[in-house]
């Protein structure tokens, strides 16, 4: 497979700026999930990558060659690149291995060369045992294998997943979660996934990269998204993190003192920070109710709700914090809204200031 280097990438629609000077780069064989918001230019994006969109400024390589640039517009059907959508178009009337199969005999490959391309690729996907059934003997998740087995078998050199699990059942979804991690695993492919699911992106990627409003703002490991959010944006759309004003008292390495309705917590800390103003983001897990007066930060319940394995309360500060934090109550604690109590915020993060640059690391 191949590498994917996007460089400046931008596109306009009228006065509407879609891709905004996006730069990244996929390693050969790396799975990168993109993340944002509907309308944020994640399609827009990878239609550019495949092809179908023709770039106002920047650059696209695959390996080497140039496929999009100022003057350079490489068609679709000459990147060879596979793409999933959502939908698996799948030929009712063929088998398994005939819809695997076709497209290659179309490019007019030899018998043999098709048949072993074939085994390799239902090999891969685990539906050789498979391969002469009908596609409406298939449940959904088999289809989605096959539709992958035959992206696998055209040999291209990225695979484009726009929203692919969009239409499933939560079940489902899970379960092909697991089967495309799998699937990247045993091919080897490099591999871009189009998703607005926070949790789905940092379930499946190696790395993800968050576009806001045409601009990427993170790209990193999934843990290190979720605990070092780059800003405000991030913060609030990966993991639903309460952000909440503090006062910076003191810096370390890595760590922070800071004020948060008069006690002072410990936080985890970027480089750059300095005493004075700034916000936080505090996640649910990290964040435990306790009784009154527990050693803590001073709260009243705005609502419970029970998720099975957990209640998760979303608390008011007692100063009047305009944003509930959310966090999760043993038990046997009362709650109703209004009660007073106590919240043990066990880890934070102070972002960083000025907090929107992008990172590509
Ligand atoms: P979604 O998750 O809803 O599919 P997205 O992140 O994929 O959203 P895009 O489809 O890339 O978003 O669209 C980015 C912006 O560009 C949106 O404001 C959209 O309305 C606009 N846009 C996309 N395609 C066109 C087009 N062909 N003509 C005009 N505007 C477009």
């Amino acid at each position: 497979m191949a590498s994917l280097s996007i460089e400046g990438a931008t596109k306009r629609f009228g006065p509407k700026v879609a891709l905004d000077g996006v730069s990244l780069g996929v390693e050969d064989g790396a799975f990168l999930a993109l993340l944002g918001p509907s309308g944020c230019g994640k399609s827009t994006l990878l239609r550019a990558v495949a092809g179908f969109e023709r770039l106002d400024g920047g650059t696209i390589r695959l390996g080497d060659e140039l496929v999009s640039g100022p003057g350079t517009h490489v068609p679709t059907e000459r990147r060879r690149l596979g793409m999933v959508f959502q939908s698996y178009a799948l030929w009712p009337h063929m088998s398994v291995a005939g819809n695997v199969a076709f497209a290659l005999e179309v490019q007019g490959l030899p018998a043999a060369e098709r048949r072993s391309r074939v085994a390799r690729a239902l090999d891969t996907v685990g539906l050789a045992e498979l391969a002469d059934r009908r596609p409406a003997a298939l449940s959904g998740g088999q289809r989605q294998r096959v539709a992958l087995a035959r992206t696998l078998a055209a040999e291209p050199r990225v695979v484009l997943l726009d929203e692919p699990l969009a239409n499933l059942d939560a079940h489902l979804r899970e379960t092909m979660q697991e089967e495309f991690r799998r699937f990247h695993r045993e091919s080897g492919a490099t591999m871009v996934f189009v998703t607005h699911d926070q949790a789905e992106a940092l379930a499946l990627a190696d790395r993800v990269a968050v576009l806001m409003d045409g601009r990427l703002v993170q790209v990193d490991a999934p843990e290190a998204l979720y605990e070092r959010p780059a800003d405000a944006e991030v913060a609030r759309f990966v993991g639903r993190g309460a952000l909440v004003p503090v006062r910076i008292e003191g810096v370390g390495p890595g760590r922070a003192r800071a004020a948060l309705a008069g006690r002072v917590l410990e936080l985890r800390a970027p480089p750059g920070l300095v005493p004075g103003g700034a916000t936080a983001c505090l996640r649910p897990e990290a964040c435990r109710v306790l009784a009154e007066g527990a050693e803590g930060v001073p709260a009243r319940v705005r609502s419970v709700r029970y998720t099975g394995p957990v209640r998760v309360v979303a608390l008011e500060l007692e100063d009047g914090g305009a944003t509930p934090i959310g966090a999760v109550a043993p038990a046997e604690l009362a709650l109703e809204p209004g009660r007073r109590v106590t919240v043990d915020v066990r880890d934070g993060w102070v972002l960083p200031p000025g907090g929107s640059g992008v990172r590509d690391r």
